[in-house]
């Protein structure tokens, strides 16, 4: 059948087009990874009624449906209303009108997590409160922005291969008096972690801790609790993290043992960063782009603006990454060539 397909308009309400002419895979927002299992009914529906009767787990933790034929986008995107209203709205708080045209933009990815600590031994955070919180924050935008929550430093999400990675840390507290010399929480943070825990001649522990990571490893093994996660809940944020076919790279430390607080005032100035970076023009650029064409100390300028870090919170002073997108390059690369940034005169 021959089509008349704005293929921009349902890509922007989040159908992407498929190598099968006039099919679309539609990709269902999933913020945090977790929703009622009641929703998974709804996803079968749709896929018998509308698609080809497969569904893809999508790469980015959303709930992908693909072989939607053009002519039922308008349909399914009315059936999707509740579901729209139940897990954005209703869920995430997100402040949106929700109406029969489904997605109203897929700008900012869907926010992944890891199960963290509402399942997981080694989780120091719920991740997917603080996915939920994100998502209130940067969507709906067209600003396109990937972020992902670890509930530890382990990643098992791979927070690192995104814009943002947070990941879930505490400053672990050590009772001496507890501490009865058994060595497993050196053992477990060598093997496990850093290394940075050793015995001394007294049979207690001596801690590097420049060097640690704020996994929980040790308070994890500790036999008599000598070892425990510390109460306030704090993170780190990589920045930059990207794959792709151009300049795929892994994050870098941007902020260690921040708040939830710090954290949620960063992603409130992410778009108006955005804004800024394009003039106020609508273009779109992924979100790593528009980092490197600030420039790292710029980029940091805006984020954190008007946020209060809390007193144990470490800020990178610069990053430098190697791609020729970047400000960095200067040096290496006529000014004349670098893409403006910001408004223009
Ligand atoms: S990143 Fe940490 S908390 Fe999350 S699933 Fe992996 S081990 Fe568990
Ligand atoms: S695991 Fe606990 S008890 Fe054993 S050495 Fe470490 S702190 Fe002490
Ligand atoms: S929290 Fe620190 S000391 Fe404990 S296992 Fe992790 S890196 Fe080692």
């Amino acid at each position: 059948m021959n089509h008349d397909i704005d293929i921009k308009k349902v890509r922007i309400n989040c159908f992407r087009q498929s190598k099968v002419p006039g099919e679309f895979m539609l990709m269902l927002r999933v913020p945090g990874a977790l929703i009622q299992a009641k929703h998974l009914s709804m996803v079968q529906e749709i896929c018998e009624r509308w698609g080809n009767g497969t569904f893809h787990m999508g790469t980015r933790q959303n709930m992908d449906i693909p072989g939607i034929k053009y002519e039922y986008i308008d349909e399914v995107n009315k059936f999707i209303k509740n579901y729209i209203e139940e897990v954005d709205v209703e869920m995430c708080g997100v402040d949106m009108e929700v109406g029969d045209y489904g997605y109203p933009t897929i700008g900012a990815r869907n926010i992944m997590s890891c199960i963290g600590n509402a399942h997981c031994i080694k989780g120091n955070a719920n991740t997917y409160e603080l996915a939920r919180k994100i998502e209130k924050l940067v969507f709906p935008s067209h600003y396109h922005i990937k972020v992902a929550v670890a509930g530890c430093p382990n990643d098992c999400v791979k927070a690192n291969f995104n814009d943002f990675g947070v990941i879930g840390i505490h400053k672990q507290e050590y009772d001496i008096d507890r501490c009865i010399g058994c060595g497993s929480c050196v053992d477990a943070c060598k093997h496990h972690a850093t290394g940075v825990l050793s015995l001394n001649a007294n049979g207690k522990i001596d801690k590097d801790t420049c060097c640690c990571v704020g996994c929980g490893e040790c308070s994890l093994i500790c036999p008599t609790g000598a070892w425990s996660r510390g109460t306030k809940q704090l993170y780190r944020v990589t920045l930059g993290g990207r794959t792709g076919k151009q300049n795929p790279r892994a994050g870098k430390l941007f902020m260690n043992w921040v708040t939830e607080d710090v954290v949620l005032g960063m992603f409130g100035n992410w778009q108006k960063f955005s804004a800024w970076v394009l003039d106020y023009k609508p273009e779109y650029l992924h979100g790593g782009h528009l980092i490197d064409r600030a420039g790292y100390k710029v980029f940091m300028k805006h984020i954190l603006e008007g946020v209060e870090l809390n007193p144990e919170a470490k800020v990178a002073d610069d990053i430098y990454w190697a791609e020729n997108e970047q400000r960095g390059n200067m040096h290496v690369m006529p000014i004349s060539e670098h893409k403006p940034c910001g408004p223009q005169e």
